[in-house]
């Protein structure tokens, strides 16, 4: 056998399949049998690459000098001509690559045309799709300056597809969600809510801001941090990292709604009236809005400067308002608090329910009742059902989206912080106001319905979540699988083999029982409804791309076998 040339830990020049351009790589590992040698990218994209495709960085600098010496003299190519030449060449091995099934865990398919572009002041490469970069003609390198950049050891910089409009669309959604929120819960409290009302004039600044409300919120959140850091719980692992890690979690998210439920009943037994939740909503919702803010700046500027290995393929297209929105960091962590667990499980999910509570007791006393009434106790009950079960499973967040793929940033921690709490309570803040009252079938009908929405949704869930955390778990046996090059296999029967995301289903079965208690009198109400839709569709898209990229034949293997994505038949 031949001696291994690069060891584990060596920084060397590894060539960008597909391309003549080299970039700084770490080596972890080799594959004796099939002799390639897995690298890391500075973005922290992995390849495994053969060693004609590796040089150490001296022999990558001399070879660098000798080029520039040759091309100075008499070049073959023009600049444009060579950039095309190397994509061109990009294209045609990438789909080689394709169909020959070859060792690159990056799959892209042809239309993924990789090119270098300087990126403006920073010195850097980006290799980045080009229809990602609309219209704009990118900006060609002059062939020296390429040579230097590359020869300064350069960081490449991997993109996935601009998402949520790309740079534009993220700067529109920065200023819409903020101002939907505000929309529905100045619509919420009107006599006559309807999303279809031209929004009511805006309270004066003043309004806005409450001292106390932004300490109460201050104060929920820190004792929520206290919770999630008692070393009460199983420490559970996350899926490996690129670089084979697997960070660890305190999942104690059940422990922490007990102890909140407790403490929220004991503040009441002591006399806090709660109903200041109703009454002072909108400075709670502007005191959480500044801190996902705040936190939001925080994680975008640490991004930056966080390790290659650590960041998400997304949210590095170089826009400030894109990343800012997008996040770039996959598991922020100051001391092993990690704040993307942290603030996706635990303020804003089980504020939800105490917000909801409050509601139950403000619909007591506005309407002067003994008990709150039956649309508004199963709004309650099921709502908080889905929080506990959440913090029940919390380990299965830890294979989801989120937390797999994307980078935290304004976009998660305006989700957690805001948008969860603040508008998933439409519905029982709307009944304080507006009672629905409920017959015994209607109770009935929507009761199964929440039932058979939750019995799939978490069936569909545990499913892949113990599939993904052991496949060879003995329970899974029955189930057949797709193999893909990654090593990752893929269900293609039981709850996923129904359709691609049986989960999505039963948490829109679930958005539905939701939101009928509530009545037909107005639209707002059904709002979640109607944005989940949208939410789940736009996800589900958006994870069709992703793995379409991870997975590349074998993903559309399985959506031949799996052919609708959400709903049988339908969808
Ligand atoms: P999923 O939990 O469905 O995760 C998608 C990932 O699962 C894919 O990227 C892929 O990742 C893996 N996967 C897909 N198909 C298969 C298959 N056939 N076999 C094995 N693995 C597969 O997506 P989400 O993170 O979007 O959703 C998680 C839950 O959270 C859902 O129930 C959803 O309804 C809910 N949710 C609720 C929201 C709310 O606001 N209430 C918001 C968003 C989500 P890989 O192969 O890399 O493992």
């Amino acid at each position: 056998m031949p001696p291994v040339k690069y060891q584990s830990g060596d920084m060397v020049m590894g060539r960008w399949p597909g391309s003549s351009l080299y970039y700084e790589v770490k080596v972890l590992g080799y594959d004796a049998r099939s002799q390639l040698y897995t690298v890391i990218y500075k973005d922290g994209t992995e390849l495994e690459l053969k060693e004609q495709d590796i040089m150490s960085a001296a022999g990558f600098q001399a070879r660098s000098r000798s080029r520039s010496r040759s091309r100075s003299r008499s070049p073959v190519l023009s600049p444009s001509q060579e950039t095309k030449a190397a994509e061109n060449s990009s294209i045609n091995r990438h789909e080689k690559k394709e169909e020959n099934n070859t060792a690159s865990k990056v799959t892209e398919k042809s239309e993924a045309k990789v090119q270098a572009e300087p990126e403006k002041n920073q010195g850097r490469y980006n290799l980045r799709r080009r229809k990602d970069d609309g219209d704009a003609k990118p900006a060609e390198a002059k062939p020296e300056e390429k040579e230097a950049i590359m020869a300064a050891a350069p960081v490449a910089t991997l993109s996935t597809p601009l998402d949520f409009g790309g740079k534009i669309g993220a700067f529109f959604w920065l200023l819409f969600l903020p101002a939907w929120v505000l929309f529905l819960i100045l619509q919420v409290s009107l006599e006559d809510p309807s999303l279809a009302n031209f929004p009511p004039p805006l309270p004066p600044l003043v309004a806005f801001w409450d001292t106390q409300a932004f300490g109460f919120v201050i104060l929920w959140i820190l004792f929520q941090a206290l919770l999630y850091i008692l070393p009460f719980g199983k420490l559970s692992e996350g899926m490996p990292l690129k670089t084979g890690e697997r960070l660890k979690y305190r999942t104690n998210g059940f422990f922490a709604i007990v102890v909140s439920a407790v403490a929220v009943a004991a503040a009441v037994h002591q006399g806090v009236d709660l109903t200041y939740i109703h009454s002072h909503f909108l400075q709670l919702a502007t005191a959480s809005f500044l801190i996902s803010i705040l936190l939001s700046i925080y994680l975008y500027v640490r991004s930056r400067n966080a390790p290659p290995e650590q960041l998400a393929l997304g949210g590095n297209s170089g826009n400030v308002i894109y990343d800012f929105f997008k996040g770039h960091e996959l598991n922020p962590r100051i001391k092993g608090f990690d704040l993307k667990f942290f603030c996706e499980m635990r303020p804003g999910l089980i504020g939800w329910c105490l917000i909801n509570f409050a509601m139950a007791l403000a619909e007591m006393k506005q309407q002067g009742l003994d008990a709150p009434s039956p649309a508004m106790i199963i709004v309650n009950l099921f709502q908080l059902i889905y929080v506990v079960d959440g913090l029940w499973n919390e380990e299965a967040i830890l294979t989801t989206m989120d937390f797999m793929h994307d980078g935290f940033g304004f976009m998660l921690a305006f989700g957690d912080l805001v948008w969860v709490p603040f508008t998933y309570t439409m519905q029982t803040y709307y009944l304080v106001n507006h009672p629905n009252p409920l017959s015994v079938p209607a109770l009935t009908v929507i009761i199964i319905l929440k039932l058979v929405g939750f019995y799939i949704f978490r069936k569909s869930n545990s499913e892949k979540n113990a599939f993904r955390r052991n496949p060879s778990d003995p329970k899974l046996s029955h189930l057949k699988t797709i193999h893909t090059a990654t090593g990752r296999n893929l269900l293609v029967s039981g709850w996923w083999g129904v359709v691609r995301h049986p989960n999505y289903l039963g948490d829109l079965i679930m958005a539905l029982a939701w939101s009928l208690p509530c009545g037909f009198s107005h639209l707002l109400p059904w709002y979640y409804m109607i944005y989940f839709i949208i939410l789940l569709v736009h996800r589900d898209s958006r994870d069709m791309s992703e793995c379409r990229r991870k997975y590349g034949s074998a993903w559309d293997e399985y959506c031949r076998t799996v052919c609708y994505r959400i709903i049988p038949c339908v969808y």
